[in-house]
């Protein structure tokens, strides 16, 4: 049988297993971000527990204030993220 992909982190780029794959919603659902494919992206359960309801701009703006561990990488990522809209 072959191996399920989870893909990777978008924010933090590891590498996802069944333990730690969550689905980011980019626009987050409660401000009204859709449930298509499009804002849904796969997210280590970490970064999506940092990210909350933020939009990227304000993750952004949140990674820059805290400068948690690989902020800029991070940061970079986001950047990446927004480069798809
Ligand atoms: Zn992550």
């Amino acid at each position: 049988m072959k191996k399920r992909k989870f893909g990777s982190c978008c924010y933090c780029g590891q590498t996802l297993t069944v333990e730690t794959f969550s689905r980011e919603h980019v626009l987050p659902k409660s401000r009204n971000g859709s449930n298509k494919k499009v804002n849904k992206l796969p997210c280590c359960k970490k970064c999506n527990q940092d990210k909350g309801n933020k939009t990227i701009d304000e993750y952004i703006t949140y990674l820059t204030e805290r400068q948690p561990v690989n902020y800029e990488f991070k940061i970079m990522m986001c950047q990446r993220v927004l480069s798809l809209y």
